[in-house]
């Protein structure tokens, strides 16, 4: 049988422990693992083996950490807590060994797998990018529980052990290096031969001793707390759980330490944050693998299993979208050709380009030369030259539906029959658009989300003629874009736009009642999302907002209560923060934003009932509209899941994770 962890012991007496899980691309911890590794490590000592080496054969990943399904499944506290404890059990036959045990770290060692190398007494990490080496149990909103709160203090100390658990970064290896999680970095090619010599050398000498980190003053906890707390956005419970196993194992051997551990552990990991985080992640997962299933076509057309290639691609339209669209094709090895009316908006354009490359070539995302090379395959055009041979072409021009109209039936003149001609529009339904050109089957949205080098999700909007042909190849290239694709239905708004704007423009009616900007944005902040509404609207534009406001507005007049608070900014040249602009509702000076003094004097007399004035309710109502909205979207067939729907905020709104979805949250209050 194969096993996902297997002992060899050589002609030296040297043990070595490989982690090789023969039914996944990636090395986890459940319970196969666990007993086997237990199963290995008594082995090792009944052959006599005088030092051992934890390695992987894989090239990628030494170990992940927890198999995140049987994590999300423990039913409760108790369970979850039993699951720390035989990790301890395992893990301190390693640490307490009496035979020197070496980590040789090739790949990501996150979570159990840094804990498992924290319980090794020596650690070595080969010097490569897939070498990723943390503790990421917060951004799951839970805190190590095989060990980590309790070895990685007594490592590096309280204040750096508390810094990796709450931040929960994977760090490449030299920054895990020179924070001492391991100890040395060696070339790729050299790791098993020097584990081996440590092996050798520590098998000799005993094993290594290290210092203890000095201890702190008993008022840095209290200190600490509120610095820590400060810092974050989102839930705190990980956070504040880490704290506590830290503080409450500060002064007790190991064991009693790990036995808080595993209580605190035990308590969150079964707590509704940590489902919630990790629903999250499985709906990301869940989106690389989306399909056309389920989905009706026009009749006669059969659902088809792949799309076709698409090597080159045309966008329409140089601004702050078509720019964006085009940079990320060409990063992603397509020939682009980009056009807009002007010169010098194609040189506007370029610059945004440029501006782009260089950031993921700062960021260490990009070589030099890929980005020069991506770079060249952008060709620019103020006419047509280069679109006749696109295999599809993508608008970004101001959102008209006449504006549009009119490309299409241009477009369609220019390009081959066969060609897929797609809309980036944010809101108008693709046939109102495009229904007209010839051969309207090869017509849809794909709504990338702004910026895009950054926003992973886009919508894929199938219209009343879409062929299933034309909507496999636009899967498949947004999937091979490396986007996180969410399939709707045309029509007005679609799904992310519509539930949007429909919870912003609630909030501006309850701002035209008497709320406060700053009493708004502090209730939705404080319920998890990254801004409030109005700060949001400041960002996405007070003149794109109140232009979308008028789009909901004509397109669901019976429902859509349009707010003209954001025509009154306006007209007080007020735009908000985009494209130089400054002043919204706040005042932007840099990094520092203040409240607008100016924006209380265009409030409307009130003349409606008072608007909630607790957080709580200011929250429950804002969040209420946007669920009955998202709901009507399901009910519409809009969208197909509630999964779909969860899925697209998280990804292309920024609803916090730690509450899971909307229409999770939704279920949870019984709606
Ligand atoms: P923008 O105003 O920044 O850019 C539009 C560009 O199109 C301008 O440079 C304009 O000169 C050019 N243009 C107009 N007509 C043209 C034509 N016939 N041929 C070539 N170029 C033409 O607009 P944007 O913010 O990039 O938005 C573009 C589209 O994307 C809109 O439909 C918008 O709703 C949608 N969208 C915008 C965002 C966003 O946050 N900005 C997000 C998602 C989708």
């Amino acid at each position: 049988m194969n096993l996902p962890v297997t002992l060899s012991v050589d002609a030296d007496g040297i043990g070595w422990i490989t982690f090789n899980d023969p039914t996944s691309r990636a090395n986890v911890f459940n319970p196969a693992v666990f007993q086997a590794l237990e199963a290995a490590i008594v082995g090792a000592n009944a052959a006599g083996a005088k030092a051992l080496v934890l390695i992987s054969a894989k090239e990628k990943i030494f170990l992940a950490g927890a198999d995140l399904k049987w994590l999300g499944g423990l039913p409760d506290a108790a369970a979850a807590a039993a699951v720390s404890k035989e990790g301890h059990r395992i893990l301190q036959l390693l640490a307490e060994s009496d035979i020197p045990v070496i980590g040789a770290i090739q790949g990501a060692a996150a979570g159990g797998g840094m804990e498992a190398a924290l319980a090794c007494h020596w650690r070595i990490a080969s010097d490569t990018p897939a070498t990723q080496i943390g503790l990421p149990e917060s951004t799951l909103g839970t805190i190590p529980g095989w060990g980590g709160c309790v070895l990685l203090p007594r490592l590096l100390g309280l204040a750096a052990a508390l810094e990796h658990i709450v931040q929960g970064r994977l760090l490449p290896a030299a920054e895990a290096k020179a924070a001492g999680l391991v100890d040395e970095l060696v070339p790729a090619d050299q790791l098993k031969a020097r584990a081996k010599t440590l092996a050798l050398k520590f098998a000799a000498q005993g094993v290594p001793q290290r210092e203890i980190p000095p201890a702190v003053e008993a008022t840095w906890w209290a200190e600490t707390k509120v610095k820590t707390l400060a810092k974050l956005r989102g839930s705190r419970s990980a956070a504040l759980a880490a704290i506590e196993v830290l503080e409450r194992g500060d002064d007790l051997p190991v064991s009693g330490a790990l036995a808080i551990e595993a209580e605190v552990f035990g308590r969150i990991t079964a707590g509704a944050v940590c489902k919630n985080m990790i629903y999250a992640f499985f709906l990301r997962d869940g989106a690389k693998k989306r399909t056309l299933d389920s989905w009706d076509f026009p009749a006669g057309d059969e659902a088809v299993a792949g799309g076709q290639p698409v090597r080159k691609v045309g966008v329409v339209g140089a601004g702050v979208m078509g720019s964006g669209i085009a940079q990320w094709c060409a990063a992603r090895g397509l020939q682009v050709v980009l056009r807009d009316v002007k010169p010098e908006f194609v040189e506007r354009g370029l610059g945004v380009i440029r501006g782009i490359f260089a950031e993921s070539v700062k960021r260490g995302k990009l070589a030099p030369e890929a980005a020069e090379l991506a770079q060249d395959r952008i060709a620019t055009t103020t006419a047509w030259e280069g679109f006749a041979d696109c295999d599809l072409v993508v608008e970004a021009i101001v959102e008209s539906v006449a504006a549009k109209q009119q490309l299409f039936a241009e477009l369609a003149t220019i390009v081959r029959p066969d060609t897929l001609l797609a809309s980036n529009t944010s809101a108008l339904p693709i046939e109102e658009i495009a229904g007209q050109v010839p051969n309207p089957g090869r017509t849809l949205g794909i709504h990338f989300f702004n910026p895009v080098s950054r926003m992973p999700l886009v919508e894929l909007i199938l219209g009343t003629h879409t062929t299933a042909a034309t909507a496999a190849t636009a899967l498949q290239l947004v999937k091979g874009l490396g986007k996180s694709p969410v399939i709707c239905r045309s029509s007005p708004g679609f799904l992310v736009t519509r539930v949007l704007f429909f919870y912003l423009n609630e909030a501006c009616r309850m701002w035209e009642r008497g709320a406060s900007t700053e009493g708004i944005d502090q209730a939705m902040s404080e319920w998890g999302w990254p801004m409030g509404p109005m700060r949001l609207i400041d960002e996405v534009g007070v003149d794109v907002t109140d232009f979308i406001f008028g789009e909901m507005a004509h397109y669901y007049p019976e429902r859509f209560e349009r707010s003209r608070i954001c025509t009154r900014l306006l007209a007080a040249d007020l735009k908000g923060r985009k494209n130089g602009a400054s002043a919204g509702f706040y005042c932007y000076e840099g990094r520092k934003e203040t409240l607008n003094p100016v924006v209380a004097s265009l409030a409307p007399a009130a003349t409606e009932s008072a608007p909630p004035a607790k957080a709580e309710e200011i929250a429950r109502h804002l969040m209420g509209v946007m669920i009955a909205e998202a709901q009507r979207c399901l009910a519409e067939g809009v969208i197909k899941t509630p999964r779909d729907v969860d899925f697209a905020l998280l990804s292309g709104a920024g609803f916090p994770a730690h509450r899971g979805g909307l229409m999770r949250y939704a279920e949870s209050l019984g709606l």
